[in-house]
C-alpha cells in the first residue's frame, strides 16, 4: 500500500485484508478521497495538539487525516476487526509517532459514559442510522467537547441547523441547539464513498455554548420538545396536555412564557423551550 492518507485502491486492499463486506445496519460507507478528508479535518479547525474524539473510525481514512494534523484521536468503533487493526494500518501509513497519537475504543458509542484524554473536539463520519443519537449522547456525556464537525445524511445535517419556522425545523434542531450553535458546512459527492451511498451527505459544524440549565432541566426540556414534535400539526397546548396534565395547565405554562396556546412547536426556539419547561414541576 501507498503511505499517507487512504486512497481508492488502499480501501480496497483493507477491505480485502480484513475480509470486510460493508454492512448496511453499521452504516459502512468508507471514504477513499484523501481531498474529503482533508477538507473535513479543515472545517473541523483541527490543530497539533488537539485530542479529537472520532466516532467509527472505520478502515481509518479520517483518523489518518486527524493524525496527519497532528491531533491526538480518540476512535470509538463498534465492529472488533475494524478496530482491532486501525493500530496497525496507522503504523503502516503514518508510522509510530502517529501510532502514538491513537487510542481505539472498542464499542458501540452509545453506551459510552465517559473517554480517555479529555477529547475537545468531535470529527466523524457518522454512521447514518445512529447520527443524531450518537451526537446528543455524546454532547451529554463528553462534556469537555468544544466543537466538532460531523458527516451525516444532507436531511438531517440541514435539521440539525435549522431555525424556528424552517420546514425542516424539529425536535433534533432544538436539542441540538441546547448544546449551543450549528451549521451546515457543505454538500459531499457520494462518489467519494465505498459502497456509493442512496442518500447524499453534508458537512455540519458545531460550537458549543453555555447550557441554558442542568441536567434535570434538561431532561426535563427533552421531554417537552419531543411532546411537542411528536404530532407536528397539532397545537402546544394540545400536543403538551400530557406532559402539564391537562389542556387547560398546558395553555397556562405557554401563556406564563408570553407564547400563544395556539401556536406550534415549530414556533418557538430553544429559550422557549426552556421557559415552558421550567413551569413543569
Ligand atoms: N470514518 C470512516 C470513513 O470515513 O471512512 C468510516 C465511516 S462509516 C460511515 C461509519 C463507521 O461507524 C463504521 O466503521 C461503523 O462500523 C461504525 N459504527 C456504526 N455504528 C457504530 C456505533 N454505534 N458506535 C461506534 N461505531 C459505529
Amino acid at each position: 500500500m501507498t503511505p499517507g492518507l487512504l486512497g481508492p485502491a488502499e480501501v480496497r486492499d483493507l477491505a480485502e485484508l480484513l475480509d470486510v463486506t460493508p454492512t448496511k445496519k453499521l452504516g459502512q460507507n468508507f471514504v477513499h478521497d484523501a481531498n474529503t478528508v482533508r477538507r473535513i479535518v479543515r472545517v473541523g479547525a483541527v490543530q497539533a495538539g488537539d485530542t479529537v474524539v472520532e466516532v467509527g473510525p472505520g478502515l481509518g481514512s479520517l483518523t489518518l487525516g486527524l493524525l496527519e494534523a497532528g491531533a491526538h484521536v480518540v476512535a470509538v468503533e463498534i465492529d472488533g476487526r475494524l478496530a482491532a487493526q486501525l493500530p496497525a494500518t496507522v503504523a503502516a501509513q503514518l508510522g509510530a509517532e502517529a501510532a502514538a497519537r491513537l487510542t481505539v475504543v472498542h464499542q458501540d458509542a452509545l453506551t459510552v459514559e465517559s473517554l480517555p484524554g479529555e477529547p475537545t473536539r468531535l470529527v466523524a463520519n457518522l454512521p447514518y442510522n445512529v447520527s443524531v443519537p450518537v451526537l446528543l449522547h455524546l454532547l451529554e456525556k463528553v462534556p469537555s467537547l468544544r466543537s466538532g464537525v460531523v458527516m451525516v445524511q444532507a436531511e438531517v445535517g440541514e435539521r440539525l441547523a435549522a431555525g424556528p419556522g424552517s420546514k425542516v425545523y424539529g425536535s433534533p434542531s432544538v436539542k441540538a441547539a441546547w448544546y449551543g450553535s450549528w451549521r451546515t458546512a457543505g454538500n459531499v459527492s457520494r462518489q467519494v464513498f465505498w459502497p456509493v451511498p442512496n442518500v447524499d451527505s453534508i458537512l455540519v459544524a458545531f460550537e458549543k455554548g453555555e447550557a441554558p440549565g442542568d441536567e434535570a432541566l434538561r431532561r426535563r426540556v427533552f421531554a417537552v420538545v419531543d411532546a411537542a414534535f411528536q404530532q407536528r400539526r397539532k397545537m402546544l397546548r394540545q400536543s403538551l396536555s400530557g406532559v402539564f396534565g391537562g389542556s387547560a395547565e398546558a395553555s397556562a405554562a405557554l401563556e406564563s412564557v408570553g407564547a400563544a396556546p395556539t401556536a406550534r412547536g415549530e414556533e418557538l426556539d430553544v429559550e422557549a423551550f426552556v421557559r415552558v419547561a421550567g413551569r413543569l414541576s
